[in-house]
C-alpha cells in the first residue's frame, strides 16, 4: 500500500514483489533494516554499484557491506573461516559486520570493495529486508540511505528527507529497533573491531576466546577515518552550552525540563540513547539550531559507539 507520499510503501505481498523486480532491474531500493535504513542495490551489477555511490554522493575509496540471508549465497563470494563460524553462530542475523576475505570466483562488482581483495558482509534481521534477499538470486550492496557524511536514517521518512524523488521506493519498516550502525569486525587476520556498534568488543572476544588487536593498521576502512554522521552544524562534546540558542544533548536523570534540552534516555539506558541518538540529532537540525553542545556520554557498552558517531560527527 502506498503511505501519502508516492515513494513510501507499507510491506506486503504486493509491494514485496514490486521491490524484487526493481532491484532485478538494476534499480536502487530504500530498505528498513534494525540498526539503520539502507540503500540497497544488486551487488554484482556495474550500473547499480555505480548508481549507489552516484545517488549517495559517497566518494568511491569508501567500501559497501554486502548483505545475504544465508551462509550458501555468501561463501559463493568470500572465504568464511572459523572466527567466522563462531561469531555468525552467536549473533546472526544482527547487527554484525564481518570483513573477510574475498573468493576468487566472487560475482561482487569490484566498485564494491573499492578493488580491495576483502570484503564486508552482513546477515540483517529486519523481517522485511530478509524476505526480499530470499526472493533475489543476488545479494544487496547496502550502504545506509542517507547522503554521504550526513546522519543515518532510522524511518522511512528520514531516507525521503534526503533522497527525496530519486528513489522509486522506499519500504517502510518502521523505526530501527538498535538506531546504530553494526559493528564491523576485522577477521581477515588478528580479530580486529573496525567501528564499535551494539554487538560490543567484551562480546566477542568471549566468543573467540581470544584478545582483539589493538594495533593502528594501515587504513583498512578509509570511510572510517572522515567527518561521519554529522547533522551539518557544529557538535561540540563534554561542555555544556553558553547560552540560549544552543541545542544541548543530554543523558540520564538529572537534567529538568528545558526545550533547548534533548534527553539520549532519562533512564540512563545507553540502548536507548543509541536508539534515539540520530533521530534526536535530526530533530535538533530541523528546529534550526546553529549548534549542538553534547554532555559527557559514558564510555562503555554501547556509550563505545554512541561517543564514535558523536566525535566523527563533531570532526
Ligand atoms: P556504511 O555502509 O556507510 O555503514 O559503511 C560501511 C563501512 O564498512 C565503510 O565505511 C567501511 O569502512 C567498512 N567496510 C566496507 N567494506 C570493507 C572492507 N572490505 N574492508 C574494511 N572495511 C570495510
Ligand atoms: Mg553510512
Amino acid at each position: 500500500m502506498k503511505n501519502i507520499y508516492s515513494n513510501i510503501y507499507s510491506f506486503s505481498k504486493k509491494t514485496l514483489k514490486k521491490t524484487v523486480k526493481s532491484l532485478k532491474q538494476g534499480n536502487l531500493v530504500g530498505l528498513p533494516t534494525e540498526t539503520v535504513y539502507g540503500l540497497a542495490g544488486n551487488a554484482y551489477s556495474n550500473h547499480a554499484v555505480k548508481k549507489i555511490f552516484k545517488l549517495k554522493k559517497r566518494p568511491k575509496r569508501n567500501p559497501l557491506i554486502v548483505h545475504y540471508c544465508n551462509l550458501n549465497d555468501a561463501q559463493r563470494d568470500v572465504l568464511l573461516n572459523k572466527n567466522f563460524f563462531k561469531l555468525y553462530k552467536k549473533f546472526c542475523p544482527g547487527p554484525l559486520t564481518f570483513v573477510l576475505k574475498k573468493a576468487v570466483n566472487s560475482k561482487l562488482n569490484p566498485l564494491v570493495t573499492a578493488n580491495l581483495n576483502t570484503v564486508a558482509i552482513r546477515f540483517p534481521k529486519h523481517k522485511a529486508t530478509k524476505l526480499i534477499l530470499k526472493s533475489i538470486n543476488f545479494p544487496l550492496a547496502m550502504p545506509s540511505a542517507n547522503l554521504s557524511s550526513r546522519l543515518s536514517p532510522v524511518q522511512a521518512l528520514d531516507v525521503l528527507e534526503d533522497f527525496q524523488n530519486n528513489l522509486k521506493i522506499i519500504i517502510d519498516g518502521g523505526k530501527s529497533k538498535i538506531g546504530i550502525e553494526s559493528t564491523v569486525v576485522d577477521l581477515t587476520g588478528y580479530p580486529k573491531i573496525l567501528r564499535p556498534g551494539l554487538v560490543s568488543s567484551v562480546e566477542i572476544k568471549k566468543v573467540l576466546g581470544v584478545n582483539l588487536s589493538k594495533k593502528k593498521s594501515k587504513i583498512k576502512s578509509p570511510g572510517m577515518l572522515k567527518k561521519h554522521y554529522s547533522p551539518g552544524i557544529p557538535i561540540i562534546m563534554g561542555r555544556k552550552p553558553k547560552n540560549q540558542e544552543d541545542a544541548f544533548i543530554v543523558f540520564g536523570k538529572k537534567y529538568k525540563k528545558n526545550k533547548h534540552y534533548f534527553n539520549l534516555s532519562k533512564n540512563a539506558d545507553l540502548k536507548e540513547a543509541g536508539s534515539n541518538l540520530y533521530k534526536i540529532m535530526r530533530k535538533i537540525k530541523n528546529k534550526g539550531y546553529k549548534r549542538i553542545f553534547v554532555e559527557k556520554i559514558p564510555n562503555k557498552d554501547l556509550g563505545l559507539a554512541i561517543n564514535d558517531r558523536l566525535s566523527r560527527a563533531s570532526k
